[in-house]
């Protein structure tokens, strides 16, 4: 199968952008992921589909735990930044016991992990929901569709 072709195929499904979080020995590290799922409300898990070269797969193996950072469409250079292209805004960190949070994300959600399943290159992490919170509905989220950037339009009625 053409990887390029299918990889266009995926990014014809519209997401929203968060950062992934977690603490390790060695510190915070943090990565842009925009393969977050919600999964079940009761209870409440989430998931997120990590690629197994990332740094971040072995990092949250070690943490067990991890924070989602849901992006505002002001927030592209953070999400370039925690993709690899960083760049030189100031990043703090608000922590809910050991999981860090980035501040000033539109939604947060703070997990600990329950299950790792391997899948292909990628292993899925999923998690429990244990704390979360989110500005009102009036902040518009960054987007990403078809390997860029998006902005939310509403439809007319
Ligand atoms: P690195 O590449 O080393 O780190 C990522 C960046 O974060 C570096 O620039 C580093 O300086 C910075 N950083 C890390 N910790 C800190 C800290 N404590 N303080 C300040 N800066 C820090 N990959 C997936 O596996 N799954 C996905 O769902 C996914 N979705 C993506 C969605 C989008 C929109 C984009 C642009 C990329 C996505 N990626 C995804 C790719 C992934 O974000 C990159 O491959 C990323 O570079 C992998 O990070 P890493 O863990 O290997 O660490």
């Amino acid at each position: 199968m053409d990887r390029m072709a299918l990889r266009r195929t995926f990014g014809r499904f519209a997401t929203g952008v968060t950062i992934v979080t977690c603490s390790t020995g060695e510190g915070v590290h943090g990565m842009t992921a925009n393969s977050f799922t919600s999964v079940s409300l009761d209870p409440a898990l989430v998931l997120i589909s990590i690629d197994n070269k990332a740094k971040m797969a072995a990092r949250l193996r070690e943490a067990g735990h991890y924070g989602l950072n849901i992006l505002s469409q002001q927030q592209m250079a953070l999400s370039n930044h925690f993709a690899g292209r960083p760049g030189d805004q100031p990043i703090d960190f608000d922590w809910h016991e050991d999981i860090p949070l980035v501040r000033g994300a539109m939604a947060h959600l703070a997990c600990r992990v329950k299950d790792v399943f391997p899948a292909g290159d990628h292993c899925l992490f999923v998690a429990e929901v244990v704390d979360h919170r989110h500005e009102d509905e009036a902040t518009p989220p960054l987007l990403f569709y078809g390997g860029a950037y998006r902005q939310l339009h509403e439809m007319a009625a």
